[in-house]
């Protein structure tokens, strides 16, 4: 599969949308407007790519639709040079936005078939995470922390304590909290002890999984 024009307007197309739905970030919708989208999904969803969807990868896994993909973004704030970690690297989509927003990247998955696709697949498009590991993002990556930025992007039935700890002061933690459905949940580390949290819409995702071995 190869990037064109055409697939450029249906992007610009599809960052309209998501301005539309309240998207107002201009570097996030920038992103989106950059990011070849069909190219992490299977050849036989090339079509609906640029649709407002989630759509399977490997492994029973989903790439985010693009506006929970942006929302999660924008409440990150990412900054140039911050450090951020990403739960659930899975088709690599996420981890891309925040390369293009110029963070460096930390990135767990723990589907090993997906982690070995997806590492291949940065290589090949030349997207250099600083990290991406096969592993429990459940405990986050402690060697690497404190993190300015961590991001979950599969649906936590709680909030994994290790992932709040990993936080700088002044850090923020983005995690969709819930079983089925799914709060998106931002917390601000205020100090040691001290979180703000705030709830924003309800989201649909697959589920945070715990490696029981
Ligand atoms: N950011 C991805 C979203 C993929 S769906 C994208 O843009 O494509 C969520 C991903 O989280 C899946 O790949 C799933 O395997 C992974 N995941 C689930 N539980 C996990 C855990 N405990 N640690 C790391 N990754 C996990």
């Amino acid at each position: 599969m190869k990037d064109t024009l055409k697939h450029r307007g249906m992007r610009n197309k599809l960052a309209d949308i998501l301005s539309k739905k309240g998207i107002a970030d201009l570097n996030v919708l920038n992103a989106i407007k950059t990011i070849p989208r069909h190219l992490f999904m299977d050849s036989s969803f090339e079509g609906h790519a640029y649709q407002d969807k989630a759509f399977p990868i490997a492994a029973d896994q989903t790439i985010s639709q693009p506006y929970t993909v942006a929302f999660q973004t924008e409440l990150l704030q990412v900054k140039s040079n911050q450090k951020i970690l990403e739960i659930g690297t899975g088709s690599g989509y996420q981890t891309a936005v925040l390369l293009h927003l110029k963070a460096k990247v930390y990135t767990i998955e723990r589907q090993l078939e997906l982690f070995k696709k997806t590492s291949l697949f940065f290589q090949k498009m030349g997207y250099r995470p600083k990290k991406a590991i096969f592993g429990d993002g459940y405990k986050g990556m402690p060697k690497e922390a404190p993190f300015d930025g961590i991001i979950v992007t599969a649906g936590a039935p709680e909030v994994p304590k290790p992932l709040m700890a990993q936080l700088k002061i002044g850090g923020k933690l983005v995690i969709p909290v819930g079983v089925n459905d799914q709060i998106m949940t931002l917390f601000v580390r205020k100090s040691e002890k001290e979180f703000e949290k705030k709830e924003f819409g309800s989201f649909r995702f697959v589920p945070l999984l715990e490696n029981k071995n």
